[in-house]
């Protein structure tokens, strides 16, 4: 503490991290083809025209082969020759990548985010689609203005997106000044955003370790199956979460009792209310302290599930869509985070728990976007992978021949990597919040007024005729 720092001064630290550039061993193949033909007259009309250097002039005068890793397709190279000699073309290879859902854009994104840490702009506006399912089907609406939008990134004005992971009670209730109700049990995290476990891969260790290194600059969660757990790990648990088994609870007992939180897998089938219960004994058991959150895939039982778990006395729920079934059905997770995040407003349960969703998560405006739906905080799964050069896996494990490797000398750059993904997302954010004027994320949960519905709209317009 330096001489006339006051100690709140010092407490208050704004929420900072090391971004800087982590170029992954293999590239993306380049968006587009740029060809030159043999009709060129070597006029250099090209070289002017393109602001993104593609053309370039060599030592000797004449035109150089373009470079072009920097073509961002504006076609003014094409318009601007008069001989016609331009060719600029989408590269096939690159159509390639990823699917329907995961889009060669979204991974082109994802690449840009993990290697700089910076927000990628089109350059040539929006270029994403306009109306669609799953998180495509709803916009920001940034119209609703009720204080004046805020500088969110370069911050003059300090915008929080800090969310707390746990249950707040109803009222505190206090006697001769005293709390004698239980205190909350919270764990506050500075960006709503965790990582989720990763398929299973033949460099799970050192996958493990990044992913532990990186949360632990983040300052958020990572998500960790407790069998895979391993000693090299341990400097790290403070911010790992271990996801067990409810059944086999006491075969971890020094996970559980080193772990802020723990997470049972509950999967496709959410047991009844006394067995919860039984199965939080056992983790409190082990560790009075911690935060229990329970994980469930269950699509259509998600409400029934979600209030079983509430009831039974869980702080955090984590609501799955596995990714195969969001590629298939987009709708899939928006409507269910809705709907749980409704249901428990519906009961007056909502502050009893905080909501993880995941799944289908694809790129930065998903998260405000879960957000608004109701979740508190997203966990972040595929995305992370396919910066570290997973061609796109669904299922439990990478696909055979899936190029994602990490040596033991790629663990610091693959760190890196999901810091710079999740500041930038973070930033993303940031714009967003500034844009509705909002102080805080935590302002965003459940605010559907903030985004207007594809569907809705349609049907305000033209009615519900087919
Ligand atoms: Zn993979």
């Amino acid at each position: 503490m330096k001489a006339g720092d006051t100690e709140s001064s010092v407490a208050f630290e704004r929420y900072h991290v090391n971004v800087g550039e982590a170029p992954w061993k293999t590239r993306l193949p380049k968006k587009f083809r740029v060809r030159i033909y043999n009709n060129c007259v070597n006029i250099q009309e090209c070289v002017q025209a393109c602001v993104y250097n593609v053309h370039r002039v060599s030592e000797e005068g004449k035109l150089s082969e373009p470079v072009e890793e920097l073509c961002r397709g504006c076609h003014r190279c094409t318009l601007s020759c008069p001989k016609g000699a331009i060719c600029v073309e989408l590269n096939p290879e690159f159509q390639r990548l990823g699917d329907s859902y995961f889009t060669p854009e979204r991974i082109e994104n994802i690449f840009f985010e993990a290697e700089t840490g910076r927000i990628p702009v089109s350059g040539a506006g929006y270029g994403g689609v306009f109306a669609g399912r799953g998180f495509d089907g709803f916009w920001f609406d940034f119209s609703e203005i009720v204080r004046p939008t805020r500088d969110g990134i370069h911050g003059r004005e300090h915008i929080s997106t800090m969310v707390d992971l746990g249950s707040k009670p109803c009222m505190l209730v206090f006697r001769d000044s005293r709390l004698v109700s239980e205190p909350p049990r919270l764990v506050e995290i500075p960006v709503p955003m965790v990582l989720d476990a990763p398929l299973s891969s033949s460099s799970d260790r050192n996958l493990s370790l990044a992913l532990a290194k990186a949360v632990s600059m983040l300052g958020t969660f990572s998500i960790i199956k407790a069998e895979d757990y391993f000693d090299d790990l341990s400097p790290y648990g403070f911010n790992l979460m271990p996801r067990v088994n409810p059944d086999r609870v006491i075969e971890f007992p020094w996970l559980i009792e080193s772990s802020r939180i723990v997470e049972l897998d509950y999967k496709e089938e959410m047991p009844a209310e006394e067995e919860i219960k039984a199965n939080l004994r056992h983790v409190r058991k082990l560790n009075p302290s911690a935060i229990v959150c329970a994980r469930f895939s269950n699509l259509n039982g998600a409400v029934e599930n979600a209030e079983i778990a509430v009831k039974a006395g869980v702080e955090v729920i984590h609501i799955h869509v596995d990714d195969s079934i969001v590629k298939h059905n987009p709708d899939a997770i928006v409507s269910t985070i809705r709907k749980v995040h409704s249901h428990l407003v519906e009961k007056h349960m909502r502050n009893e728990v905080s909501i993880i969703s995941s799944g289908g998560v694809a790129e930065a405006a998903h998260v405000p976007k879960s957000i608004i739906l109701g979740a508190d905080a997203v966990a972040v799964g595929l995305a992370y992978q396919i910066a570290l050069g997973c061609k796109v896996c669904y299922s439990d494990k990478h696909q055979e021949d899936c190029p994602m490797r990490i040596e033991d000398t790629d663990v610091s750059l693959a760190s890196q990597r999901i810091v710079n993904l999740i500041s930038s997302w973070r930033d993303q954010l940031l714009e967003v919040l500034g844009g509705m004027g909002l102080r805080e994320v935590r302002r965003l949960r459940g605010e559907l007024g903030r985004a207007i519905f594809y569907r809705e709209l349609e049907e305000k317009v033209f009615g519900d005729s087919e």
